[in-house]
């Protein structure tokens, strides 16, 4: 598959925007055009509305058992294309092909879970206080949703909001990224051509702040839904809240990663390097703070460095690539200033720190000790291929430390003690943790932050009910 000139899908229709308006794609490895993606204005927008509106009106009227058995044929059809998608996906993002496949079948395991978890959508029936009155509880789909997804997981941030849309009954306008569109467009063809009807899923590009200000404020959008950065979620959600709009938000993380003294430290260093620059440390959960126990710190920075400088930085498409470059262009002058700024306060550089080459977007993977905390990588994420390993004496000291930012999205732990893993999970202020593995993201877990960084699910029954209203029938029998 050759890659496309990537276009819209507006009431059931592939096509460009109606001014004609495209905008280049560029392969991140090599900074060459790759193709386009078709740009839309207010004009494409009131279609894809009017078709979302007609969608819904269809679509919810449709048995959660018929939704069911579409979805998982659009499941099979996501396998059954995923080498193809795969190599679309690297092309425009960079990731190593074997993320790709891996972030394009677990799309498919996504579809599947919520397309049998909204057969389950159950309301409920609350006892009266008198004879002969039923007292019901039922749940409804929410209505046509906005979605706006970055260009990290290019389907992997699509595929929650839609498959949770489409399961439920809702329609759904996608606003995927510009920087990465032709992945995202795979996954609705698949939902397209497995029976979906015309007008509910739609997808759109453009210029993100024209397409959400439009759509956010629209009154026919009911939910809307963002994963991003915080600043730009807060911007959302504050122009949601002033339409009453229903939101999830999925916003930046500053994950804290402690080791204690009695972790498995082979283990922890393993697990954590290999979480760290995955897809380049663009990832939201992406382990960036590491705070080592005393005992383990000088063992733990040796190993971790030591799996740093295994990694094969190169263009995903080359089979030995582990690491692939960074997204796009405006990645590398970030994470650049990032690491001049923590070594410039005093941040000890063990490994990387340095721009590879100068044509695609490649950074070293690159770790620090001793950043001091007025640093702007220990305060803002780094989303990028930069660890920083500090040192905590007890519990009290990194509980402290973990807690000090205002994120609160994912954290990690490794311990042998159950006391130390209780007691972790219990103080550090996160909407996740995990402990000695890595075990977030299934479908069938929450998957959301605290603080600022956002607010709903996107994982497990609570991914379902954010699609959903809730409706109370009181009826009494005549
Ligand atoms: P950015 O803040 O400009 O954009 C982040 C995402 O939000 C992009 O997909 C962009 O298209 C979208 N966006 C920006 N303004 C928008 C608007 N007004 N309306 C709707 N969508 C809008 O920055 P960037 O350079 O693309 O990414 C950098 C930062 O974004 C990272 O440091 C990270 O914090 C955050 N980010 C987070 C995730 C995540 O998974 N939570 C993914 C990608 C980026």
């Amino acid at each position: 598959m050759t890659y496309p000139n990537v276009q819209l899908h507006v009431n059931g229709e592939w096509r460009a925007a109606r001014s004609g308006k495209t905008i280049n794609v560029l392969n991140p490895a090599n900074e060459e055009v790759i193709g386009t993606v078709a740009h839309a204005e207010k004009a494409d927008l009131d279609e894809a509305l009017a078709a979302a509106e007609k969608g819904f009106a269809i679509w919810k009227k449709v048995s959660a058992y018929e939704r069911s058995k579409l979805m998982r044929k659009a499941a099979d059809l996501v396998r059954a294309r995923a080498d193809d998608i795969a190599r679309l996906m690297t092309l425009e993002q960079g990731k190593p092909l074997g993320e790709s496949k891996a972030e394009i079948m677990a799309a498919a395991d996504i579809i599947d879970w919520f397309a049998e978890e909204a057969r389950r959508a159950y309301g409920r029936v609350v006892p009266a206080r008198a004879e002969g009155i039923y007292q019901l509880v039922v749940k409804e789909p929410v209505g046509p949703v906005a979605a706006f997804t970055p260009w990290n997981f290019p389907i992997n941030q699509v595929v929650r909001k839609l498959s949770a849309a489409v399961a439920t009954g809702c329609s759904i306008i996608v606003k995927a990224p510009e920087e990465t569109p032709a992945s995202p467009a795979e996954l609705i063809r698949a939902f397209i051509d497995a029976g979906l009807p015309a007008g509910v899923a739609n997808l759109v590009y453009g210029v993100p702040a024209e397409l959400s200000s439009y759509l956010i404020a629209h009154p026919i959008i009911r939910k809307v839904t963002f994963t991003g950065s915080t600043p730009v979620g807060k911007q959302l959600a504050a122009l949601a809240g002033q339409h009453m709009k229903r939101v999830t938000m999925e916003l930046g993380g500053h994950a804290p990663a402690i080791v204690f003294n009695d972790a498995d430290l082979d283990l922890a260093a393993k697990t954590l390097a290999f979480a760290k620059f995955r897809n380049a440390g663009q990832v939201c959960v992406s382990p960036t703070r590491f705070l080592v126990q005393e005992e383990l710190y000088d063992g733990f920075v040796e190993k971790f460095v030591a799996h740093a400088k295994t990694l094969k930085v190169g263009d995903g498409m080359a089979a030995d690539t582990t690491m692939g470059p960074l997204a796009h262009d405006r990645r590398v002058p970030w994470v650049e200033m990032m690491v001049q700024d923590a070594q410039a306060k005093g941040g000890k550089l063990h490994t990387g720190g340095k721009r590879i080459g100068n044509k695609g977007y490649f950074y070293e993977p690159t770790v620090m000790t001793d950043v001091p905390k007025d640093a702007r990588a220990m305060n803002e994420e780094p989303f990028g291929p930069m660890a920083m390993i500090s040192r905590f004496k007890d519990l009290d000291e990194v509980v402290e430390e973990a807690n000090r930012l205002p994120y609160g999205l994912a954290s990690y732990a490794f311990t042998r003690s159950a006391k130390t893993a209780n007691a972790v999970a219990a103080r550090v202020e996160s909407g996740m943790m995990t402990i000695n593995h890595l075990g977030l993201a299934l479908p069938e877990v929450p998957f959301g932050g605290i603080k600022d960084s956002g607010y709903g699910s996107e994982g497990g029954l609570e991914a379902i009910e954010a699609y959903l209203n809730t409706k109370f029938v009181s009826q009494a029998g005549l």
